[in-house]
């Protein structure tokens, strides 16, 4: 600690050249004492006054902590794996103790991961931010992905997001069905396909004209 004092003492330009003055102005006070009275009786005063103002008004410069953890959130975390569905994704900076903090520099960390497409991979939190930003689009293929931050030198907490099935509904009676029943387990139909169709005035699908219920939404349609 007091190493760090001392440092910074010398770093502090000001407060060295008043070091100096006073010295210079000794040491010149010495040589010729009584042809300089003016410079000892008046220099030394005056540099002592302002070398203590210089060193009461200074404030060490502040060192801002360092980041030790990157940290990943994700909302929503789970999504539908139809190729655009999006999750927004926050990285954010924490200190040991897991509480966030500032960049201290430029941080810049590269996101990868195992599934889905990101807005960008490598973002970059600034200087005096604790966060950066971007979008996962999920994939078309279901199942868990990870989501994993590189920021050299920091440890990563990575996360999981899951890509579901893009959900459907039986035609016949507004039921859930798996994507790939062919019939309603509910019901016991099946719905059509390659029949006239119309659009769903909910979530504007096409779907059968005979239905009842939008495969898509699952909202009851008007007959
Ligand atoms: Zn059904
Ligand atoms: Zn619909």
């Amino acid at each position: 600690m007091e190493k760090e004092v001392l440092t910074a003492l010398f770093k502090n330009k000001l407060l060295l050249l008043t070091v100096a003055i006073v010295v210079i102005t000794v040491v010149l006070a010495i040589l010729f004492s009584s042809i300089f009275f003016p410079v000892l009786g008046i220099g030394l005063p005056a540099a002592c006054i302002v070398g203590i103002i210089l060193f009461l008004s200074w404030t060490p410069p502040q060192v801002l902590p360092k980041p030790s953890k990157v940290e990943i959130k994700a909302e929503p975390k789970e999504l539908i794996a139809d190729g655009k569905s999006k999750s927004f994704i926050t990285i954010q900076l924490l200190d040991k103790k897991g509480s966030p903090i500032a960049a201290p520099k430029d941080t810049e960390v590269k996101l990868t991961t195992t599934g889905g497409k990101l807005e960008s991979a490598v973002v970059k939190i600034p200087k005096g931010a604790e966060k950066a930003e971007t979008v996962l689009i999920s994939s078309t293929e279901k199942g868990k992905i990870d989501l994993a931050a590189d920021a050299r030198g920091l440890d990563s907490i990575d996360i999981k997001l899951n890509f579901k099935e893009k959900p459907r509904y039986c035609m016949h009676c507004g039921a859930p069905m798996a994507l790939r029943a062919r019939v309603c387990e509910n019901c016991g139909k099946v719905p059509p396909a390659g029949v006239d169709t119309k659009v769903c005035h909910n979530c504007e699908s096409v779907i059968p004209v005979v239905a009842k219920y939008c495969s898509e939404c699952g909202t009851g349609q008007k007959t």
